[in-house]
């Protein structure tokens, strides 16, 4: 056993490690999820669609070339615990780890094939002071882990901070993210193929406004990839 292991497994005896979907206590192979839930997780298999559930949300407001999704989440379904500890209880590095095994997958099958970069949507300064880290920026850093490929975080920038989205409606949803984002430097998308990934898609209001701040770059081509992804009725 290294020393490292060691220090591990004594973590865990003091600190219990628990997975963020059924509350087990993690097995010291077991990185943030336990293997049980990981099996279980509620695939959209969205990247296996033509013209899937999340590509028909921006179908007519913005070209995409490819959306997906990992998994459904549902307030108070268990698989809810993995987004809401990666942005309410510091632990983003569940975002990285989680969007590192959906990539894995992807790639297999070949979906985002000939993606150039990876954009993670932004977070405001002043949620970014709050929150102390965009989860977004973990969940691109498990995208280059495998596809790698550049991140740029300094593209696209969230000029106007939008409040919470929970009790808003559709159409309030879309007029809160109007606006909310501005690019500069975009010069270096010219003829590339972008990745946006986000937490999260619901009426998919914040990645339309994020893509359409880069979608008149020339040559461009846009894709989008979200962990959680909202029963999309
Ligand atoms: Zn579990």
């Amino acid at each position: 056993m290294k020393i490292k292991d060691i220090g591990n497994s004594l973590l865990d005896l003091f600190f219990p490690r628990t997975c963020p979907v059924c509350n087990r206590t993690l097995a010291s192979h077991e990185k943030h999820i336990c293997t049980e839930c990981m099996l279980d997780i509620p695939r959209t298999n969205f990247h296996l669609q033509d013209f899937n559930a999340m590509e028909q949300l921006f179908a007519g407001k913005v070209p995409i070339e490819k959306a997906a999704g990992y998994f459904y989440y549902e307030k108070g379904n268990p698989y809810s615990g993995i987004l809401h500890r990666m942005k309410y209880h510091n632990m983003p590095q569940i975002g990285r780890y989680t969007a590192a095994l959906y990539a894995k997958e992807l790639i297999s099958c070949k979906t985002f094939f000939g993606i150039d970069c990876i954009i993670p949507v932004p977070l405001h300064r002043h949620k970014l002071i709050s929150r102390g880290y965009n989860q977004s920026e973990y969940i691109a850093a498990g995208f280059a882990d495998i596809f790698k490929i550049p991140i740029y975080s300094d593209i696209i920038i969230a000029t106007k901070s939008h409040e919470s989205q929970t009790h808003k409606g559709i159409y309030e949803r879309w007029l809160n993210t109007q606006g909310i984002f501005s690019a500069r430097n975009t010069e270096i998308l010219k003829d590339k193929h972008v990745l946006i990934v986000d937490d999260v898609v619901t009426t998919g209001a914040t990645l339309l406004s994020a893509a359409l701040t880069i979608s008149g770059i020339p040559g461009i081509k846009i894709s989008l990839a979200t962990l959680g992804v909202a029963r999309l009725e």
